[in-house]
This record gives structure tokens, C-alpha cells and sequence, in this order.
């Protein structure tokens, strides 16, 4: 039998991975449409800390595909035949499957107009190691001020790197706060206090809304009419999943590729990653969740389902934390908020600040910054949707702990 797995990324490395591990020694053909081996974007940040010298990139080894007994392939799927089982590659090559797994995770999506000539680059990003690279050799050139437009988790990831390489950085986010989708006002004020600290210069309220530029992008104008000028212009306006080449395929597409509780996508054809749309446990809304430990588990029921199994996938939960700050920062669950909460919980303390948000009496989502205390068993009682109404007084008292998960226990 041969499997073949268009993606090279954490989901598509999992599923060849867990299929080795469950004994399966047919075919396993894996594509990348980029020129390295499989890599983890996790680590993109020390990678351009080092210069593109760290090979920790490389979480599993530059030598993966010879370890796992896979082979893989550099080349880009342009279309997929679902009932000829086959898929085509740029170049005109085609290739047939017995099973076919799609995990061709997400690009960056830039919603800025862009008016310059040139040839070169216009926006950069962050999103693979190829657009790393391509930074990498504008940094070698003497690039000396970025402007970053977005300051989520990965706009935010991106200028306090850029910083700390020497550059000077300003970023434009059109709401009132950094990292809107994970923390409220309150506690992105300690943060936004670091960033400044550090030197970076914040643009909140600004929607970006042009880049400008002769032979080179040169400038960003914002909606306010504020121009804003650099050398580089880095785009961290959030992922939009790879499915174009499937357009004609048959497969089921929305934003991303839509999938059953069994993670399949049409006869033999699975998918998992950032390019699927999944439960949220919390909301129950379907939507491509892009986070690293939402792709290992999808890959993994994938792959047990491949071989046979009928494993359901339980749902995504939403989970980021961030430690470059200088200060720990966990916030987990609804991307939704204040919007939809009934009720918050708030307290501020000498390590740090903890916040709940809750809905029906469970967990909506929670932050935390400063300190990491009590965020096993939160992570346990949201996962689980547990009522929060038990441990609530526990909580206020900052007595969350272990034994009291016990406690509860079934
Ligand atoms: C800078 C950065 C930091 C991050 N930090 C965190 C973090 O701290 N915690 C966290 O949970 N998540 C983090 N993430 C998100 C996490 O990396 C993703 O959720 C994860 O990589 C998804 O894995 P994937 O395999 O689905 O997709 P990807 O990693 O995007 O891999 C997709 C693969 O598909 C290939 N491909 C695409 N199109 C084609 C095609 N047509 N033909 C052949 N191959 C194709 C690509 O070349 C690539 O090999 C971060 C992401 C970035 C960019």
C-alpha cells in the first residue's frame, strides 16, 4: 500500500511518524513545495536569532526521511484526482496513491494593497522557513528598520526578535491592544509596557492600508494617512490554509479542507493540520485551528484510522503561550472574548495577573501572565468543559492546585 502525505510540516511528519510506529511498512511518499527538509515553526524564531546557523529547526533531524524509511519528494501538488488516485506535481510529474493525506498547513494572508514596481520582494513574513531565508538575506544586506503589521502571536514573535537582532521596529495592529486574539486590555498592558520598554515603537487603532514603493517597498500608509518608512515591511496579518490546488478536486472545501470526526476528507483522503477545519471543544465553531499540538493529535488519529482504526478526533482546543516577554504568558481556550462571555474573574497579584473568562458556567478562556501556577488544572478543566463553579473559590483564593484536581477526579 503506498500513503501519500502532500506536507512536510508537523502533521504530515506525524502521521509518517506514528505509521512507522504502528508497524507499517508499505510506501510512504511525502511532498514539500519548499527546499529543506521537514522543519518546525516554532523554532523560525531562533533560527533568524542564529543567522539561519541553528539546526534545532530541524526538530527531527535533517535526516528524517532516510530514519523513517520515507521518501521525500521536493515538489509542489498542483491538483488532486480523487477517483484516478492520483496527484500532480509542478513539472508535469503524476503520482497515484492507495491513501492520500492532505497537510499542507496555511500561508500568510495579507489584506493590504500593495502599489510598487520592481521585481523584488514586496512583503515579507514570517510563516515558513523559505520567507525566513528571504529576511534573512535582506538583514545580510543591511536592513535597518522593519515595520511589522500585526501584533499577534506571531507579529509580536517577529518584532521582538528583529529587535533584539539591532533593528529598530515599529508595529501597526489595528486593535487597541497587542495580542488581541489572547489577552484583554489589562493584562496587554504590562506586555505593551515591554515592548515599549525594549523599544519598539507601537501603532495600535492603525489600520495599515498600502504599501508603496518604487523598485523596493518603501513605505506603509496607514488609514489615518501616517506614513510609515522602512526597509522591510513584514506582513503577520494572519494564515490562510493551503488549498488552492484542490479547487477542482471534489474534496469539500470552506476556508480550509473539511473533514468528518474521523478526519477524512473524501474516499482515502484525510487531512489534518492547519489546513483542516476542526471542532473548537469550547465553542463547538469549525474552524482551521493553526496551533503545533492541534496538528501532532489530528495527525496521529489519522494515522490510526489509516491502519484501520475508527478514531474519532475530540476537538481543538486553542492554546498559546509566550515567553518572550521576559514574563510567562498562557492564554487558552475561545478566540472570542470579552464578546461572548457572561462573566470574568480577575486577579491581580504580586507574581502576575490571572483572568477567567466564563460562559454557562464554564471556562471561555483563560490568561495568565507573570506566573504559570494553576494553569495544569485549568488547562484540565477546560478541556474537560467542566462546570467552573467547584473550583471557583479555590481560584479567587489563588488555591488552585494539584490536590484539589484530585479531588475531582471521576
Ligand atoms: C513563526 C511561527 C511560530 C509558531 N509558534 C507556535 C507555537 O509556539 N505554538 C503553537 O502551538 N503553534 C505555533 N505555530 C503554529 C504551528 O507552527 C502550526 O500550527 C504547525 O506548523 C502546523 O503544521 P502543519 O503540518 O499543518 O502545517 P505547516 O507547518 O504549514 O506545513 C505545511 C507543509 O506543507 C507543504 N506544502 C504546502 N503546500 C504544498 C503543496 N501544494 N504541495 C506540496 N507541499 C505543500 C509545505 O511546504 C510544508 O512542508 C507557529 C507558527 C509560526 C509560523
Amino acid at each position: 500500500m503506498r500513503i501519500l502525505i502532500a506536507g512536510a510540516g508537523p502533521a504530515g511528519v506525524t502521521v509518517a511518524e506514528t505509521l512507522r510506529e504502528m508497524g507499517f511498512e508499505g510506501d510512504i511518499l511525502m511532498f514539500t513545495a519548499e527546499p529543506y527538509p521537514p522543519y518546525s515553526p516554532p523554532v523560525l524564531a531562533e533560527y533568524l536569532k542564529s543567522r539561519g546557523k541553528d539546526r534545532t529547526v530541524f526538530w527531527k533531524g535533517e535526516d528524517f526521511a532516510e530514519k523513517a524509511g520515507v521518501n521525500l519528494l521536493f515538489r509542489e501538488i498542483i491538483a488532486v484526482d480523487i477517483r484516478e488516485k492520483k496527484v500532480y506535481a509542478r513539472g508535469g510529474e503524476e503520482f497515484s496513491y492507495d491513501k492520500l493525506v492532505i497537510a499542507t498547513g496555511a500561508r500568510m494572508w495579507i489584506p493590504v494593497r500593495c502599489q510598487c514596481q520592481g521585481e523584488g520582494e514586496k512583503f515579507y513574513n514570517f510563516k515558513s522557513l523559505s520567507a525566513v531565508d528571504r529576511l534573512l538575506q535582506e538583514l545580510d544586506k543591511g536592513a535597518e528598520r522593519a515595520v511589522v503589521i500585526g501584533a499577534g502571536f506571531i507579529g509580536m514573535e517577529i518584532a521582538l526578535t528583529l529587535k533584539k537582532a539591532g533593528l529598530e521596529v515599529a508595529v501597526v495592529e489595528m486593535m487597541n491592544r497587542i495580542l488581541p486574539r489572547m489577552v484583554d486590555e489589562k493584562i496587554a498592558r504590562p506586555l505593551q509596557e515591554e515592548v515599549m520598554r525594549r523599544g519598539i515603537e507601537l501603532k495600535l487603532n492603525s489600520r495599515a492600508v498600502l504599501l508603496r514603493g518604487r523598485e523596493r517597498a518603501e513605505e506603509l500608509i496607514l488609514e489615518s494617512g501616517e506614513v510609515l518608512k522602512g526597509d522591510l515591511f513584514i506582513a503577520a496579518t494572519g494564515v490562510k490554509p493551503n488549498v488552492d490546488f484542490l479547487k477542482d478536486s471534489g474534496i469539500p472545501l470552506g476556508r480550509g479542507v473539511r473533514v468528518n470526526e474521523y478526519m477524512e476528507a473524501g474516499p482515502d483522503v484525510y487531512a489534518g493540520g492547519d489546513v483542516a477545519e476542526v471542532r473548537d471543544t469550547v465553542t463547538g465553531n469549525i474552524y482551521p485551528h493553526a496551533i503545533y499540538p492541534e496538528a501532532v493529535s489530528q495527525a496521529k488519529v489519522i494515522a490510526a484510522n489509516l491502519l484501520g482504526e475508527r478514531i474519532a478526533y475530540p476537538g481543538a482546543l486553542n492554546m498559546n503561550s509566550l515567553h518572550h516577554f521576559g514574563l510567562p504568558l498562557i492564554s487558552e481556550g475561545a478566540m472570542e472574548g470579552e464578546e461572548v462571555a457572561d462573566e470574568e474573574l480577575y486577579l491581580e497579584g504580586k507574581d502576575g495577573i490571572k483572568r477567567i473568562l466564563l460562559k454557562d458556567g464554564k471556562i471561555l478562556r483563560f490568561e495568565l501572565v507573570g506566573e504559570k501556577r494553576g494553569a495544569g488544572i485549568l488547562h484540565w478543566i477546560t478541556r474537560r468543559r467542566l462546570p467552573f463553579e467547584p473550583f471557583r473559590d479555590a481560584f479567587l483564593r489563588g488555591r488552585l492546585n494539584v490536590a484539589l484536581q484530585l479531588r475531582f477526579l471521576p
